[in-house]
């Protein structure tokens, strides 16, 4: 599961700036970090932002080296989202490359019009949004002109990989996919009602498939994470869906070999802890790599060799069990590209523990969390494990992830496993925390009331951040189902709403708890601002809901998060009831107004236990109730005045990232092991770093150009 990054786009971390952003060639090659590029019609489209992993020359050599190659394993298998995306992606990324770097004798407008299109390309890997899932098309180039420019590229040496296509045919081709908004113009449709295979137009479902066919594949096929399918005949002519594993030898062989190539290097940079072992009677002490953290990576290796499943769990199990300062992902995870939501998209990342000391005090505290949760006894938990919580830097996100990124995630999805091993709660925190200075001055100016300006700017970061820490780690976690439910599923039996209940009982928790003399205990904040950046965190988590209501298209709030937010905002603002927080219209505009936050908190109680009171009970009917009244309606006036102010400050749709890069050292002296160190740097631009991707993710050079 993936915490949006919505969340800070509604806190207002990004908002744009109203002065263009300097081209790549004004701006200096020391450091790219903040905002960098912005693309689309007044910028709205996408901002581009550069972001550090401080911390990373503070790791050991070896570690370094373990991160350097799981870089290469992650960057290895970045094309998988391509394919899996739509069946043309990656022809049109390629055609697009080839095209931009031979484009000598091409003119000016055709090539500003080529280049921001494939930024979106390579941001979204392909021509769909990757959270709207709509198709977008070319703003600024025609077909005529890409049609000119690419036989242009061709005479310049241009290699469009074409095996028996001419390239008009190619062109010719494409062309419905690249220009017109009408073909295939929803990726993941689950619109009720519709068959969902036959209308979403993803990689995943070869085209003449249908619904019907899927349903007469095998339980198995079906319910197979590591799957795409094709459309076959059998013998009497019918059609047939075939299953195809993502494997070595199957889908996307080429990519996950090359992945499992690069592993099987980092195996050799395991952390290693000291073991005692007894020999002919003499205790002894010897280094070995750490158990899980070896075995981790092996069911991996095998798993992309094999296909199997089975073994993509053993690795989560084991993944779940390490606890090592660099951590990454790679795999098939998230359902959220497949309109049956059961085929997982390829993601991967390297990550290094950062400042974790106050998330895992606040893990090791979920117990004296619970025993404070404002509902009855019989609800609360009597033994909590204690979820297993960091904080890191990410140094390269690819496939899913990347460089669309979440803010966080709470993985493996697993259910099972969940259950038996609980799960891990990775906060990312220079993509969490990433944001253009400026904007967010402009943010502040704009959104808040001048009374408040000052303590947003102080401790706004602050509760945004322990908003998102106690939502992960003590949130979710939190409570237990009424002993009448007899081990029932409460998410089974409240159904739809439930997804929406159980985000916004994660944020009431943090919004309740976070007045805890144990989070002064733990380092959160001094006890002289706990009640000041209390009030902070609730301007900015109600303030940026009411600015998300412009965000939000038509007059109803479908995402989970937004629709917890909104429930929240508008039952603490109840004409009715007083808990001291207000929407207020100020020259023509609303603002969040909070006169007392130990009143707010009594009302985020009142909510919390609620949810609870539902969650516990599997109160479909209550829960459905409670989001009809509080959290479904978009409110049209907030919506307009919002809308109207983020246009006119040119707020971005999306964001993309440019990550540090990793430089390896080499020692070509030294056979046994070239690689000597790796650096980190951030100086990359954003077409940098996406054609160095598609380089390197092909390359088994250990320093590839
Ligand atoms: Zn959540």
């Amino acid at each position: 599961m993936k915490t949006k990054l919505a969340f800070a786009l509604a806190a207002g971390a990004v908002l744009v700036a109203q002065s263009p952003a300097p081209t790549p060639a004004q701006t200096p090659a020391t450091s790219r970090v903040g905002e960098l590029e912005r693309l689309g019609e007044g910028g709205r489209d996408l901002m581009i932002l550069g972001v550090d992993a401080p911390g990373f020359d503070k790791l050991k050599t070896t570690q370094r080296k373990y991160a350097y190659f799981l870089y290469r394993a992650a960057i290895a298998g970045n094309d998988i989202a391509y394919f899996q995306n739509h069946r043309s992606a990656y022809e049109i990324k390629e055609l697009l490359e080839q095209i931009y770097l031979h484009h000598a004798g091409v003119d000016a407008a055709t090539m500003e019009g080529l280049e921001e299109y494939l930024k979106l390309v390579w941001a979204h890997h392909g021509q769909y949004g990757h959270t709207s899932h709509l198709k977008f098309v070319p703003r600024l180039l025609t077909f005529k002109q890409l049609e000119k420019a690419a036989k242009q590229a061709a005479k310049n040496g241009a290699e469009f990989g074409l095996k028996r296509e001419s390239l008009e045919r190619h062109l010719a081709r494409l062309r419905p996919q690249i220009f017109d908004a009408k073909v295939e113009s929803i990726q993941v449709n689950q619109v009720i009602g519709v068959d969902v295979v036959a209308t979403s137009s993803n990689g995943l479902y070869e085209p003449g498939l249908t619904s019907k066919e899927i349903q007469a594949a095998s339980a198995e096929a079906q319910g197979k994470l590591n799957v795409r399918f094709q459309l076959k005949k059998d013998k009497k002519g019918r059609k047939v869906a075939e299953a195809e594993e993502f494997k070595i030898g199957g889908a996307y062989s080429d990519q996950l070999e090359l992945v499992t190539y690069w592993l099987e290097k980092a195996l050799g940079y395991v952390d290693n802890e000291q073991v005692e072992v007894v020999k002919d009677g003499v205790k002894k002490i010897r280094f070995e790599p750490v158990p899980h953290q070896r075995k981790a990576l092996v069911d991996l290796i095998t798993y992309f060799q094999s296909g199997d499943e089975k073994i993509f769990k053993d690795h989560s199990v084991a993944w779940l069990k390490t606890n090592s300062a660099v951590d990454y992902l790679n795999g098939f995870y998230e359902v959220y590209k497949d309109p049956r939501a059961v085929i997982g998209s390829y993601e991967a990342n390297v990550s290094f523990r950062s400042d974790s000391e106050k998330i895992e005090k606040l893990s090791q505290s979920a117990l004296y969390f619970e025993g404070k949760m404002p509902w009855q006894e019989s609800w609360r938990r009597a033994k909590v494990e204690p979820p297993i919580a960091s904080v890191v830097n990410v140094i390269v996100e690819t496939g899913d992830s990347g460089p669309m990124s979440p803010a966080a995630y709470n993985l493996p999805n697993y259910s099972d496993i969940r259950k038996e091993f609980g799960s891990k709660n990775v906060v990312l925190l220079n993509i969490e925390g990433a944001q253009s200075a400026k904007v967010k001055e402009q943010t502040i100016q704009a959104f808040y009331l001048p009374e408040d300006q000052d303590l947003i700017t102080k401790f706004g970061d602050l509760g945004r951040q322990w908003t998102v820490y106690m939502h992960e780690v003590i949130g979710h976690g939190s409570g237990q189902p009424d002993a009448k439910l007899n081990g029932q599923d409460p998410s089974k039996l409240i159904g739809g709403t439930y997804s929406a209940l159980e985000e916004c009982r994660a944020d009431c928790v943090a919004l309740y708890q976070f007045f805890d003399p144990k989070i002064v205990e733990i380092g959160g904040v001094s006890v002289a601002d706990q009640l000041t950046a209390a009030k902070a965190m609730y301007l900015g988590y109600l303030g940026g809901q009411l600015r998300a209501n412009g965000l939000i298209q038509g007059d109803t709030v479908r995402e989970a998060h937004f629709r917890g937010r909104q429930l929240v905002l508008n039952y603490l603002t109840q004409p009715s009831t007083d808990f001291g927080v207000a929407v207020v219209n100020k020259d023509g505009h609303f603002f969040v107004q909070v006169t007392d936050v130990a009143k707010a908190r009594t009302g985020v109680s009142e909510v919390l236990t609620k949810l609870q009171t539902f969650k516990s009970n599997g109160d479909k009917e209550g829960a459905d109730k409670f989001f009809a009244d509080f959290g479904t309606k978009v409110n049209k006036d907030w919506q307009a005045d919002s809308k109207g102010r983020m246009d006119a400050l040119n707020l971005p749709r999306e964001r993309a990232f440019v990550f540090p890069q990793l430089v390896p050292v080499i020692d070509l002296k030294n056979d046994r092991d070239m690689l000597k160190d790796v650096l980190l740097e951030t100086k990359e631009t954003f077409a940098e770093q996406m054609l160095r991707f598609s380089r390197w993710g092909k390359s088994r050079e250990i320093a590839p150009k």
